[in-house]
């Protein structure tokens, strides 16, 4: 399976597990968005910045960044299994989505020009 119908694949199954469970979820005050909104059930990662989106970011927020993650993959050609990749993909999310700075742009005239 790819890259993307897996992430596609992981938004539906969230998109789901929000509409069934919405009422039992504990809130956080999201950085993106504000206070009372509904929190991950786990964090999207095993490792500390899985836990720190976990505490920061809203589930409607998350499913934003993987749309916004599905358009870096496929507009930089990542291949999420390798390391360097998901360096890069873990790099945005510290700045834009916890960090709150601007990402990369994803300008589709430079495609396969970017260096990172
Ligand atoms: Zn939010």
């Amino acid at each position: 399976m790819d890259a993307e119908s897996r992430i596609g694949r992981f938004a539906r199954v969230r998109t789901s597990i929000i509409e069934c469970c919405e009422a039992e979820l504990e809130t956080i005050e999201c950085r993106r968005c504000g206070p009372e909104k509904p929190t991950l059930a786990k964090p999207p990662f095993r490792n500390d910045l899985g836990k720190r989106i976990q505490e920061r970011i809203c589930t409607a927020c998350w499913a934003d960044w993987l749309q916004h993650q599905t358009l870096l993959i496929n507009h930089y050609g990542l291949d999420p299994r390798e390391a360097k990749a998901r360096e890069f993909l873990y790099g945005q999310i510290e700045t834009v989505l916890l960090g709150g700075g601007k990402g990369k742009e994803v300008d589709t005239s430079q495609k396969g020009e970017i260096e990172w």
